[in-house]
């Protein structure tokens, strides 16, 4: 488990996000853009947030070198299905991908997209996740609505 903290919401990461993040990792210049959606469990009642899945690309998601665009329909489907497979504890947290570069900082198009996102979530939510996988770096930004609260971590995450 890695553990982050973002002003006061603790941000608990399993091995198995960590390695889907690791793995994904755009290293060589044929590498297509890899994302997804990352889902987990809020606790409200002491700011802990589990991270406990993240999709990776699927054959209806569109990728290129420096984009990747997931499909809705697959999204919304793995969403229900994590729901109701998890005793309706896993819910959407936000949004997963990799940039070609050293270290992490997100793109203007990275800052649309998170804010589109939050306005256009069916449930709602008080904040939503952007992480992004550089070569060196996982940056996390929560989004709430306002503005961005972030950090780095140095990867690899687990050794
Ligand atoms: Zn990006």
């Amino acid at each position: 488990m890695i553990e982050a903290k973002i002003q006061s919401t603790h941000i608990m990461i399993t091995d198995s996000v960590a390695n889907i993040f690791m793995t994904s990792r755009q290293f060589h210049k044929d590498d297509n853009e890899r994302g997804g959606i990352v889902l987990g469990q809020i606790n409200e009642s002491n700011n802990k947030i589990l991270v406990c899945r993240a999709t990776i690309p699927s054959n209806v998601d569109s990728q290129g070198k420096s984009f990747f665009r997931r499909n809705h329909l697959a999204a919304q489907y793995v969403i229900e299905y994590e729901f109701f497979n998890s005793d309706r504890k896993n819910t959407y947290l936000g949004e997963w991908h990799t940039h070609p570069t050293k270290t992490a900082f997100p793109s203007q198009q990275d800052i649309s997209m998170i804010r589109q996102q939050f306005a256009e979530n069916n449930v709602k939510v008080k904040f939503i996740f952007l992480f992004i996988v550089a070569h060196d770096e996982l940056y996390v930004g929560m989004y709430n609505g306002n503005e961005i609260n972030s950090i780095k971590m140095p990867l690899p995450l687990v050794k």
